[in-house]
C-alpha cells in the first residue's frame, strides 16, 4: 500500500491548563467545563478563555481545552505571534526546551507563563492497529498531499501513535488557510 486517507483536523490558537493554573486563573477549586468533545478520545473544548498578553498585544477569547496537564502550553499560529510579539519554535507538543512565556489572565487572576508557548508541529494521531497496518511507528515522519486549486505537500508530518488516539492530522489555522483546508476533509498520506 502507497498511500492512504486522514482527515484533518484545523487547530485554532488555544491553551492546555496545569490545575495549579487552572486555579490561579478561575479560582481555588475550579473543575474546567466541557462544551463539546474533540476529535481525539478524552479530549475536550472547554466554556473557559484566557488572555493572553506578550510583549506587541494581546489576544481575547483564547479557548481552553481539557483536561488539565502537568504543565500549561500555548499553541500558536504563525500569525498569532507576530501580533502577541512573542517568537515561539515549532516544536511537538510536550517539548518546551527553549520555549517562550506569556502573561496569561483569567476571570480571577493572572499567571506569567516562563515557558510553553510553541508553534505545534503538524502532527498526525494515529492508532496502533493502524500504524501497524502502514507501517508506521511513533516518531516517524510522512508527507500529506494537498489536491484542489491551492494544493501543495506537508512535508515532516510527525507520526505519534497511541492506544488513545483516533486517526487524525492536526494543523493550525495558517497551515488550513494557506492551503484552503476544511475541517474534516480528506488527504493523501504518501508513503514510501
Ligand atoms: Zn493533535
Amino acid at each position: 500500500m502507497s498511500s492512504f486517507q486522514v482527515p484533518v483536523g484545523i487547530s485554532n490558537r488555544h491553551i492546555h491548563l496545569s490545575e495549579e493554573h487552572i486555579e490561579a486563573l478561575f479560582g481555588p477549586g475550579h473543575q474546567l467545563t466541557k462544551t463539546k468533545d474533540l476529535s481525539q478520545p478524552g479530549q475536550f473544548a472547554c466554556e473557559e478563555t484566557v488572555t493572553l498578553i506578550g510583549p506587541k498585544g494581546k489576544m481575547d477569547g483564547v479557548r481552553v481545552l481539557g483536561p488539565a496537564r502537568k504543565a500549561s502550553q500555548v499553541e500558536l499560529a504563525a500569525t498569532d505571534t507576530f501580533k502577541l510579539g512573542v517568537k515561539p519554535p515549532v516544536k511537538d507538543s510536550g517539548d518546551h526546551e527553549g520555549t517562550p512565556g506569556l502573561e496569561v489572565v483569567g476571570p480571577k487572576g493572572s499567571v506569567q507563563m516562563e515557558a510553553g508557548v510553541i508553534i505545534a508541529a503538524r502532527h498526525i494521531h494515529i492508532h496502533p492497529d493502524d500504524a501497524q497496518k502502514y507501517n508506521l511507528k511513533d516518531g516517524d515522519h510522512v508527507q500529506v498531499r494537498v489536491g484542489g486549486p491551492r494544493g501543495g505537500i506537508f512535508d515532516r508530518v510527525l507520526i505519534r501513535v497511541s492506544p488513545n488516539y483516533d486517526l487524525d492530522l492536526h494543523v493550525d489555522t495558517d497551515e488550513g488557510n494557506a492551503f484552503s483546508l476544511k475541517n474534516g476533509e480528506l488527504l493523501e498520506v504518501v508513503l514510501d
